[in-house]
Order: C-alpha cells, then structure tokens, then sequence
C-alpha cells in the first residue's frame, strides 16, 4: 500500500482529502505545516508527497525545495487559483506534478497512481532481482544474500545504493 504524506493547513480539506484517499488504498499521514511535513518526509520516508503551497509557517516554495534537497521522492502540489502564477516556479523547483483547488479525490488519485508508476518503471529497469542475487544495472554492483559479488570493475567500495533502490 502506498504511504502518502499530506501537508494541509485547511483542516477540513485535510481530513476530507485524507479520507478520500485512504478509501482508494492509500496509507496517508497529515501535517499542518511545511515544518513537520519536512520532518514526516525525514523519519517516514513516504512513497509520495500532496504539498499545499499556502502554507502557515513557510512558503509552499522553499518546502518544497528543503524536501528536494533530502528526497527524490513524488511530489504533487495543490495550489490554490490565486497561486497558479507560481506553478512554473514550483515545477521548476522539482514538483512532479500540481492540482488547482477545488480537485476532487478521484483526481488527485489518478495523478498520484501515474507518478507512482513512474517511479515504479525506473527502478524496475535498472535493477534485476532473481532469487537472492541483485544486480543494480545502474551502479553495476552485483549482491548475493545481501553480500556484494565483484563483477568487471575491481573495487572495494561497498555501495548502499542497491538497498534503497530494491527496497521499493
Ligand atoms: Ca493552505
């Protein structure tokens, strides 16, 4: 089940939107502010982001920017008409996507199944997984049971990458 952090000020689209998306088959957390969505992002590591822009304590900008700088994760905003000048600065920023208030469950679903996807193929073709071998195709590193095999290139480096990236 995907996990989705919802950053919201508005309580009541908060909890509509929440409830909108836990009966699609999301597993969704909610915060108030771009300060505790930051720190959600942090310890929880969420499958994808609905950021609000307007938010009380930072810009809906700048959140954004502080959760590119830890995470690639999906980021989907929702913004408001009178913020829809700032769209191409958030997507310059690194968003994903965007919806403009009022947008219905159903929408915002569909957009977060597609950047899910997205998501999903890119790692699908780098890295291949029979039984316990894993062969990142992107690192060119190679494990066994969790083990690192040598493959062409000689190196002692242990990478994590492969972990995190098989994880999902
Ligand atoms: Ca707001």
């Amino acid at each position: 089940m995907p996990s989705i952090l919802l950053i919201e000020d508005d309580v009541r689209i908060r909890q509509s939107l929440a409830r909108a998306l836990a009966g699609r088959g999301h597993d969704v957390d909610s915060v108030a502010t771009g300060l505790e969505g930051l720190e959600h992002v942090i310890s929880h590591t969420p499958d994808a982001v609905i950021l609000d822009l307007g938010l009380p304590d930072l810009d809906g900008v700048e959140v954004l920017k502080m959760i590119r700088a830890v995470s690639q994760l999906p980021i989907i905003v929702a913004t408001a008409r009178d913020e829809e000048a700032e769209i191409v600065s958030v997507l310059d920023a690194g968003a994903d996507d965007y919806v403009v208030k009022p947008f219905s469950g159903e929408q915002i679903d569909a957009r977060l199944r597609a950047v899910l996807r997205r998501i999903d193929q890119g790692s699908g073709s780098t890295t291949l997984e029979v039984g316990d071998l894993v062969i990142d195709g992107r690192s060119r590193e190679a494990t066994l049971g969790g083990d690192s095999l040598e493959l062409t290139r000689k190196s002692s480096t242990s990478s994590p990458t492969w972990r995190s990236m098989s994880a999902t």
